[in-house]
């Protein structure tokens, strides 16, 4: 059986550790877009092309241990901008969104764009202030030397990026649940997003 679930929305709102909670609720495998994006991202600071490391790209790429860097997010979300990369990242999540046993895909475009047929869609959302807190935490927890306000004006200009590109800009689908994880523990939000799932299985 395929059921695909979509979850979307801006960076460090949660929807990472959401995925990875409710994709091990169900039973499903989880992929995280964004992934697919640092990958080739992190190719262009080497001087490779977006286009040739977005078309070259295998599953393993997304297993390097450097792709999470603030670099590399910037780089990442340079090259999501490109009409023609994002094209060829678009088979790989279709494939993996229809793969027997359920799939739980996290990203910006995902409801919108990748699976529009999802069978049930998720938007998750903090306020930048929250989210820049929760970023500035990871960062200094894995030892990362930065400050708050960078961390901030980092999250402004990849929402900014993300939101203002024509191509597939982040935005909540119609039919997603929304998920504003600002007052919200992460126990709590995984919960509404568990139920929320349930509710369109029912539907469905
Ligand atoms: O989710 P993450 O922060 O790892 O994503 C890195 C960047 O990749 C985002 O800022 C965004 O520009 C891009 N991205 C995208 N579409 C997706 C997932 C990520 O454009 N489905």
């Amino acid at each position: 059986m395929a059921f695909t679930i979509a979850v979307d929305g801006p960076a460090a709102a949660g929807k990472g550790t959401i995925s990875r909670a409710v994709a091990a609720h169900f039973g499903f495998a989880h992929l995280d877009t964004g992934l697919l994006y640092r990958a080739v991202g992190r190719r262009t600071l080497d001087g490779i092309k977006a286009i040739d490391a977005a078309t070259v790209l295998v599953a393993e790429d997304l297993l390097a241990d450097d792709l999470r860097s603030p670099e590399v997010a910037q780089a990442a979300s340079k090259v999501a901008v490109l009409p023609e990369v994002r094209a060829a990242l678009v088979d790989f999540q279709r494939a993996f969104a229809r793969r027997s046993g359920g799939a739980v895909l996290d990203g910006r475009d995902i409801g919108t764009v990748i699976c529009p047929e999802a069978e049930a869609k998720l938007f998750i959302t903090a306020s930048a202030e929250v989210r820049a807190q929760r970023r500035f935490a990871e960062l200094v927890a894995d030892g990362v030397r930065t400050d708050f306000d960078r961390v901030l004006s980092d999250v402004w200009e990849r929402d900014a990026r993300d939101m203002g590109r024509a191509d597939a800009p982040l935005r909540p689908a119609e039919d997603a649940v929304r998920i504003d994880t600002s007052q919200i523990d992460i126990d709590a939000a995984v919960a509404q997003a568990i139920d929320a799932v349930n509710r369109a299985h029912r539907s469905d």
